[in-house]
């Protein structure tokens, strides 16, 4: 799956009318919500069920495309079915209950109710809503698909204006058509909150000024902004919308630039490695630790690993997350577990007297257990595939093919 973005500009009764549809969303969503909360054993296919009563009831639903107030429902199943999977999985602390939205900020027609002009410059929404024709704004062109790939047009409303993405059910790495050239290299990363990322060879990348910068900005606005809040009043001053705006703006700006700096690194490692092995770090557990909660989810790890997976993929390479037990405690040399606080940056052990930078040692291991656990599963595959599944040792594998050779 692909996603094409692109800016809308629009006449402003159009854009009321798109908050208007997006309003709808959000209304159905949350009566559907209501809807599983009041009857007992609902599914899905109930939630359309009773989004088709929802149209009968109301005409504004109705207004809305068939199949966007179905994707619509959808959503909150999808909120509900996360909800039983995390209670199935019993994973500790809040399993995400279903809850009401106040804010939902985009609106998703699926094949129907729309239609793109044949330059493709602009796009039709035919549906009750009346947003009409808009134009979009940007430089990926849609004319290499053909229209039944498109499986998705979503309107998204930002701080700075709407988008319409377009999702395409097409494999990146068909898009692309190009596996890059083996480089020879693999590596084990350590992601870190003082430098973003060291390598099992000790290469460093620090986490960027803009970060922190991005950070303080960020408080500034929203001190102002809390200035002008009046509580207990309904209505708020011009002034503190303006605040908001501007807060929103900035946010919009600092989370952009992040992103775009987390997939470029992301995009060199690929390019430049065959196999990148990571820590499958817990983000969610470690966030509850409050010291470190605000650094570790302003950090970008999981952003940075979703990117990491989608660009080996699109290029033929091997990414791979390995439990993180020990990494930074075992000795990298001699495997012998040395304790340390966070607060201790070198390694060195007793008892085979290595001194090394704490998150590269780390790195090291990392790299090792990757390479242990890629090196397992592919065995095993050769023993089953040969039917003997009572020998999963490599070892026998090679003498066995030894011996057939001879
Ligand atoms: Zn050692």
């Amino acid at each position: 799956m692909i996603v094409i973005e692109y800016k809308v500009k629009a006449k402003q009764h159009q854009f009321l009318a798109i908050d208007e549809a997006i309003r709808t969303t959000q209304f159905i969503r949350n009566k559907s919500i209501r809807y599983w909360m009041d009857n007992e054993k609902v599914n899905g296919a109930d939630l359309n069920k009773n989004c088709t009563k929802l149209a009968k009831e109301f005409s504004f639903v109705k207004d809305l495309n068939s199949m966007a107030r179905q994707s619509a429902a959808e959503r909150a199943w999808l909120a509900i079915s996360r909800f039983y999977s995390n209670c199935k999985k019993k994973i500790p602390g809040k399993k995400g209950y279903p809850s009401f939205k106040k804010n939902v900020r985009s609106v998703e027609y699926k094949t129907c109710g729309w239609k793109l002009d044949k330059s493709n410059k602009s796009i039709t929404f035919k549906d009750g809503k009346g947003i009409g024709k808009v134009k979009l704004i940007g430089s990926r062109e849609l004319n290499f698909y053909s229209d039944s790939e498109i499986k998705r047009a979503r309107i998204v409303k930002r701080a700075d204006g709407y988008y319409v993405q377009f999702c395409l059910s097409i494999d990146p790495r068909v898009a692309v058509n190009t596996s890059l050239e083996a480089t020879g290299n693999a590596v084990g990363i350590d992601l870190g909150l003082i430098d973003f990322m060291t390598d099992n060879q000790g290469l460093k990348v620090p986490t960027p000024k803009f970060y922190r910068q991005g950070e303080k900005q960020l408080n500034r606005t929203n001190r102002k902004k809390s200035k002008k809040f009046k509580k207990g009043q309904k209505h708020q001053s011009n002034n503190y919308h303006k605040a908001r705006k501007r807060y929103s703006l900035k946010h919009l700006r600092v989370s952009r630039q992040r992103k775009e700096w987390l997939k470029r690194l992301a995009l060199r490692l690929v390019k430049s490695k065959d196999l990148i092995v990571y820590e499958d770090l817990n983000v969610k557990g470690l966030v509850k630790n409050p010291k470190l909660a605000k650094s570790i989810s302003d950090a970008g790890w999981s952003i940075f690993r979703q990117w990491l997976d989608y660009f080996a993929y699109k290029y033929g390479k091997v990414s791979l997350a390995v439990a993180p037990h020990y990494t930074s405690q075992e000795c990298s040399n001699c495997g012998m577990i040395v304790k340390k606080a966070l607060s201790e940056r070198t390694h060195v052990c007793s008892e085979c007297k290595s001194v090394l930078d704490r998150d590269e040692n780390a790195a090291i291991n990392i790299l090792r257990k990757g390479i242990y656990q890629l090196s397992t599963t592919l065995g095993r595959r050769e023993c089953e595939a040969s039917g003997d599944e009572t020998s999963a040792l490599i070892g026998e594998i090679l003498l066995r093919a030894s011996f057939v050779n001879e």
